[in-house]
């Protein structure tokens, strides 16, 4: 199977085991070396880790498009840490839901995070990220194995499947991050992060959904709190 250009899947199998122990900043450069001249973004909800991806990535690339997706059920200190970072001079592209939180009321009925989280995440997340993946070729993340149980087995290199033309090559440089080394690169770099995540929030998404955590607790336990979900399903995809 042929991914982009000449790249074949068994080239990216080569790829994801060759990079498994090299450094976030190594396999970065691997990506805009390889994929020179093709659409490259990097997703990022101002989590910690993807503060220190921004900072890494634009390193190599200042001008690296910074794809955040504003469901409208953002906290103030999460638009408050996105435009830090567009301060920074981050390329910070905002990508909004076709279907406005009116609609979706009109539709649907208030409230919907509540009753069907899952339908409320395939309007605000899933819909703008299949979006925007329809106009990328390659897609870089900031999620880490030990963030939990489902992301435990996320490879250095994958792809993911894009109707009617060949799939978006996934990179994840911080895979084999853990959590202490993120906060260690945050701190010592003096990078801004979400304040929310010095008062008990550990992982932070909308703010009808996501709550503070009990010391010790699973670093996404207070997403989705109450409901059977740990992922809003855009890495699903
Ligand atoms: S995290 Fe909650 S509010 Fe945000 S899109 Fe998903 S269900 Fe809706």
């Amino acid at each position: 199977m042929v991914i982009i250009g000449r790249v074949s899947a068994a080239d990216l199998n080569r790829a994801a085991r060759s990079l498994e122990g090299r450094s976030a900043s190594a396999i970065l450069a691997w990506a805009f070396e390889r994929f020179a001249g093709r659409r490259l973004g990097l997703t990022s909800a101002f989590g910690p880790e993807g503060c220190a991806l921004i900072d890494l990535a634009m390193q190599v690339r200042p001008d690296v498009p910074i794809y955040t997706i504003d469901t409208g059920h953002l906290f103030a200190e999460t638009i408050a840490v996105r435009e830090a970072y567009r301060r920074r001079g981050a390329n910070v592209v905002v990508v909004e839901p076709s279907m406005t939180l009116d609609r979706q009321a009109a539709n649907h009925g208030p409230r919907l995070y509540e009753r069907d989280p899952d339908q409320c995440c395939a309007i605000r997340k899933v819909e703008p990220m299949r979006r925007l993946l329809a106009g990328l070729d390659v897609w870089i993340t900031a999620i880490r194995r030990d963030q939990s149980a489902a992301r435990r087995d996320t490879p250095i290199v994958g792809t993911v499947p894009v109707p009617r033309r060949e799939p978006v090559v996934k990179i994840a440089p911080l895979a084999a991050w853990t959590r202490k080394q993120t906060w260690a690169y945050l701190v010592e770099n003096d990078l801004p992060y979400n304040p929310l995540l010095d008062r008990g929030y550990t992982s932070i998404g909308c703010a009808p959904c996501t709550q503070v955590v009990e010391a010790g607790a699973g670093e996404r336990d207070g997403r989705w709190a109450g409901h059977d979900k740990s992922e809003c399903g855009i890495h699903s995809l």
